[in-house]
C-alpha cells in the first residue's frame, strides 16, 4: 500500500469519536470509525477523490441506487498483529469481487490504484479504531451504487463508490452453536441470476427468510436450489461446510452459490490441516441418511464476519437434527484457530494472505 502523501484531500474530523467506544462491546455494524473515502464516476471518468469524516451523504430521491437497486456492497477485515501492524485479509479478492459483481450490475470497474489508496489512507487514519486481537477486529465496508436521477431504466451514468470501517467484535461465543431450517418457500438464488454476486439487492430479497426462521426459534435458513429444493447451497449469509464421515464437503461454485473468500481459504487450510476435503453437491436426503446412520459429524458456516460459526441444530424434512458435540478436535475448531492464527499474525502467513500496513 502506498506510503506516499495522497492523490486526494483529507478532511479530518474536529474531534474523534473513538474515545465513547467500548471495545469490548462492539455490536456488529453499528460503531463506525471517524473518516471515510468518497469518489464519484461520471460517464466514465473518476473524480472527487477525498477522505472526510463519517456520516451523511447527499443522494437525489430518483437516484438509480433507491429506485431500481443499483448497488452493491463488499467486507473484508484487518487484525492487529503481535508487533502492532495492521494485517488486511485477502483485499484482492475482496477488490476483484466487488468488480465482478459492478460489471454484473452494468457498473463501471473500480480503479485498482484508487481501491489500494484509499483502503491505505483510510486505515492509517482511523488505525486506533482497530481492536486488540483478543477484542475483534476492523471491518471494511466498500459500498458502491448508482446517483444517477433518471427513472430510465438502465444502471445510468453516475456513481458513487464508498470505503468505510467499523471496529467488530469477535462472533464467536465458546459453545454457541447455530440452528439452522431448510426452506422451501424462498430461494436465493437460480441460474443466470445473482446469487455468485454481492448486489445489496441479494440482502434485501432474502431478510423475509431470515426474519420467519427466527419467528419460529431457528438462527437462519439453510438455502437450497430453486429447481428441485434439494441440493443445500448457502446459509443466511454464509457458505456451508459438512463433515460427514471424516470428510469435510462443501458444495460447489456452480453460479448460484457467492464465491467466499472465507469459502476458499478454508478449502486451502483443510488441505493444509491434512483433512480430507471435497466440493461437491449435497443433498437433504444425503444429510438426513448420515445423520441416522450417525456419520453426519459436523456442520459450520463460513463468512467474513462469522469466520467459521458451528451448527449444533438442523431442521431437514420436518425433522430436528441435533449434531454431536464438539470439542477443540472439531474440524469446525481446527479450521477456525487456523485461520484466525493467520489473520493475527501468530500463525506464519504461509499463503501471502495479509497485506501489512
Ligand atoms: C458475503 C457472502 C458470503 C461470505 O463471503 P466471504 O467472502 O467469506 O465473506 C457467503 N454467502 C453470501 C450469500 C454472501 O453474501
Amino acid at each position: 500500500m502506498p506510503v506516499s502523501a495522497p492523490a486526494f484531500p483529507v478532511t479530518r474530523v474536529s474531534r474523534s469519536r473513538l474515545d465513547a467506544v467500548d471495545f469490548n462491546h462492539l455490536p456488529f455494524g453499528e460503531v463506525w470509525s471517524d473518516h471515510m473515502f468518497s469518489a464519484r464516476c461520471s460517464h466514465g471518468e473518476w473524480a472527487d477523490a477525498e477522505i472526510l469524516p463519517y456520516g451523511p451523504i447527499r443522494i437525489l430521491p430518483s437516484s438509480k441506487a433507491l429506485q431500481y437497486s443499483v448497488a452493491l456492497f463488499e467486507g473484508f477485515k484487518a487484525h492487529r498483529t503481535p508487533p502492532g501492524d495492521l494485517a488486511v485479509f485477502r483485499p484482492d479478492r475482496n477488490y476483484e469481487r466487488m468488480n465482478r459483481t459492478a460489471a454484473r450490475l452494468a457498473m463501471p470497474t473500480v480503479p485498482e490504484s484508487m481501491f489500494y489508496e484509499a483502503l491505505g489512507e483510510l486505515l492509517r487514519l482511523d488505525e486506533a479504531w482497530t481492536p486488540g486481537p483478543e477484542q475483534g477486529s476492523l471491518y471494511i465496508r466498500p459500498s458502491y451504487f448508482g446517483t444517477g436521477a433518471s427513472l430510465a431504466v438502465d444502471s445510468g451514468t453516475e456513481f458513487q463508490f464508498l470505503l468505510m470501517t467499523c471496529p467488530v467484535g469477535l462472533y464467536f461465543q465458546p459453545g454457541k452453536r447455530l440452528s439452522l431450517t431448510t426452506t422451501r418457500k424462498y430461494v436465493r438464488a437460480f441460474k443466470g441470476g445473482t446469487g455468485a454476486f454481492k448486489p445489496a439487492g441479494n440482502y434485501g430479497s432474502t431478510l423475509v427468510a431470515s426474519a420467519e426462521a427466527r419467528s419460529a426459534g431457528w438462527d437462519n435458513v439453510i438455502w437450497l436450489d430453486g429447481y428441485e429444493g434439494r441440493w443445500v447451497e448457502e446459509c443466511g449469509v454464509m457458505n456451508m461446510f459438512f463433515v460427514i464421515g471424516g470428510v469435510a464437503v462443501t458444495p460447489p461454485l456452480e453460479g448460484t452459490i457467492l464465491p467466499g473468500v472465507t469459502r476458499e481459504s478454508a478449502l486451502v487450510l483443510l488441505d493444509d490441516l491434512g483433512i480430507p476435503c471435497e466440493e461437491r453437491r449435497v443433498s437433504v436426503g444425503e444429510l438426513v441418511a448420515a445423520a441416522d446412520a450417525g456419520t453426519l459429524q459436523e456442520a459450520f458456516g463460513c463468512g467474513t464476519a462469522a469466520t467459521i460459526a458451528p451448527v449444533g441444530k438442523l431442521g431437514l424434512e420436518g425433522r430436528e437434527i441435533e449434531l454431536p458435540p464438539t470439542g477443540d478436535d472439531s474440524v469446525a475448531h481446527r479450521l477456525r484457530s487456523e485461520l484466525l492464527g493467520i489473520q493475527t499474525g501468530t500463525i506464519e502467513d504461509r499463503h501471502g494472505w495479509l497485506v501489512t500496513l
